[in-house]
């Protein structure tokens, strides 16, 4: 049992530079002509009307009402440099962009811009959210090109690097059959696959196991690997699994979910061939749907 198809989010062309982040490095590829920066306000890329993230000249965020991390270095595309520049509101630049939620704008992206937009993304959140060092409470400034943040107290000087969550995210089967389920305020009719963070101490399975009986009841078995997806809201690496279910009693955890239930292979097939809607699909940019494809695929 293999995923072959590419996870939307994953296979970014960039390469990430780590060792050719020096301040003298980080101008000479800002000078370049054919250096580019992409342009993020709260979190959001700036896209045109067909979903194409905007690309501007790094120098000319010069002068523009940026804030911390100010411009960060992703990498190279192949020759390119490519920069983000972290915008915000009320300068010219910013105005007359359409900023855009990454999650509704994401299905018309191409899976390069996908993946650069949600590296971005994943880095700029994790700025947002440590502004001052973990350590001694003193502010942080970013280093590196936005790859590490500093401590600004000399005596402590304690540096700091992005973290990703690791979340596992299964499909449990039994027969024919899946289980899905809703969190608490999730639009009508939707359903995905159950989810949760792995815990310090566990195994993948572990959390696998410890996740859907906490939610479902369902106690679970021969949990196999399929595929993984970076998952930039705001830093998660979800785990892609399948397991077996041992029993089928759904006993529903009402503080995690609202709504758990059994579908046929048959009803979920349907929902992908849009030829039936027992509940709504997560987009095609989760894992989720792209687990449920594939187990579809495998019927
Ligand atoms: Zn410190």
């Amino acid at each position: 049992m293999t995923y072959t198809d590419l996870m939307p989010f994953a296979g970014s062309p960039i390469d990430f530079c780590e060792t050719q982040r020096s301040p003298e490095e980080l101008q000479d590829f800002m000078a370049k002509p054919a250096a580019r920066a992409i342009l993020f306000y709260k979190g959001q890329p700036a896209v045109d009307a067909k979903g194409k993230l905007i690309r501007v000249h790094p120098t000319e965020l010069i002068g523009q009402n940026l804030v911390d991390p100010h411009v960060i270095f992703v990498g190279l595309e192949g020759n390119r440099p490519i920069f983000v520049g972290n915008l915000q509101k009320n300068d010219a630049i910013t105005l007359e962009k359409d900023f855009q939620n990454l999650r509704t704008v994401g299905g018309q992206m191409s899976a390069e811009e996908l993946s650069l937009a949600g590296r971005a993304k994943s880095i700029l959140d994790w700025h947002f959210q440590h502004p001052f060092c973990a350590k001694c409470g003193a502010p942080s400034n970013p280093g590196e090109g936005g790859n590490k943040r500093i401590c600004s107290r000399e005596s402590c000087a304690t540096e700091h690097f992005p973290r990703v969550n690791p979340v596992v995210i299964m499909l449990v089967v039994h027969d024919d059959k899946l289980l899905l389920g809703r969190g608490p305020g999730w639009p009508e009719g939707f359903m995905s696959a159950l989810a949760g963070f792995v815990s310090p101490g566990e195994t993948i399975e572990e959390a696998v196991a410890r996740e859907v009986e906490e939610e479902s009841g369902i106690k679970t078995k021969n949990h196999r690997y399929i595929a993984s997806q970076p998952w930039p809201f705001p830093s998660q690496l979800m785990i892609g699994v399948i397991s077996d279910a041992i029993n089928t009693d759904i006993t529903i955890n009402k503080d995690e979910l609202e709504d758990c239930r059994w579908f046929t292979r048959e009803e979920v097939k349907a929902v992908f061939d849009k030829t039936g809607d027992a509940f709504t699909c997560p987009p095609r940019v989760t894992i989720a749907h792209q687990l449920m494809k594939y187990w579809v695929e495998q019927g």
